[in-house]
């Protein structure tokens, strides 16, 4: 982590409690940028700001691993609209890459054409660039990536060349059962859109639509393939597999913490982060 004194930032733009914004200047990786200075009403002169980053949001380094259906998604992007640090998937970065058509972004695009798994090294190489950006000087929340203890081992080889080890692995638990029955108890009305679930909100009328717009000829409520419980099983058993190892990998070096994701949204999201902040 670097320390860098008031001296060197610049300025504080604007010193109001939960308001104020450090510009800095460091020769560390960091470089310059400006950081969010969450819950720090003032400076003192001369005070290192690593007395400070305990309390500011710049030691939000955090993974989070969660199950297909976790809604692990939806909580890093509440995070990110609440404490301005940028959520960072693999997925996003791949896409952004390839629709930009940087270097990375055409190897990409050619092992995928090939229909091959896009290399390890082409994705670390995407995080390296979009951590190097000022907006994640202040933290970062990974979703989706490591998938694997190969892919952990090599992004904490990365993040410690660039100076910003992980903080915290958040793991959105959730029980098995609970999560097959949210997956493929999903209906959904082909011509409204309205969504039901046959174990915890059915439709008034069966396994058709009850939306009273439709009268007499409600449409039947359709199951969306990827929801069927043959391909669930699959998802989760690869989850199973890939990721359990990873619980253990983040569990021995003392980061993981867990949430209980099996509670309404708010609830669940007031956890996280007590875990991560
Ligand atoms: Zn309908």
């Amino acid at each position: 982590m670097e320390t860098w004194t008031y001296a060197q930032a610049r300025a504080v733009k604007d010193t109001r409690p939960g308001r104020a914004v450090l510009t800095f200047r460091s020769a560390g990786p960091a470089g310059r940028g400006k950081l969010p200075l969450a819950g720090i009403g003032r400076f003192r002169y001369g005070v290192p700001l690593s007395k400070y980053l305990p309390r500011m949001a710049s030691n939000m380094r955090l993974v989070l691993l969660g199950a297909p259906g976790s809604g692990k998604g939806t909580q890093a992007q509440r995070l990110r609209d609440q404490k301005g640090i940028p959520q960072v998937s693999s997925g996003d970065l791949l896409r952004d890459a390839v629709a930009r058509g940087t270097d990375l972004g055409k190897r990409a695009k050619a092992a995928m054409d090939a229909g091959e798994l896009v290399t390890d090294d082409i994705v670390l190489g995407l995080i390296r660039e979009r951590l190097g950006r000022p907006d994640a000087a202040a933290g970062f929340i990974l979703d989706g990536y490591p998938r694997n203890v190969a892919q952990a081992g090599a992004l904490d080889a990365l993040l410690s060349e660039l100076g910003q080890p992980i903080d915290t692995v958040v793991l959105m638990n959730v029980d098995e059962k609970a999560l097959v029955m949210r997956l493929t108890g999903r209906r959904t009305c082909p011509a409204c859109g309205k969504v039901f679930n046959v174990y915890s909100s059915p439709s008034q009328k069966g396994d058709k639509c009850d939306n009273p717009e439709h009268g007499a000829e409600a449409p039947v409520l359709k199951q969306r393939d990827d929801d069927k419980e043959d391909v669930i099983a699959n998802r989760l058993k690869v989850y199973n597999d890939q990721t359990a190892p990873l619980i253990e990998h983040y569990t021995a070096r003392g980061v993981l913490k867990v949430v209980n994701a099996d509670q309404p949204v708010d609830r669940v999201y007031a956890d996280f982060v007590k875990v991560a902040v």
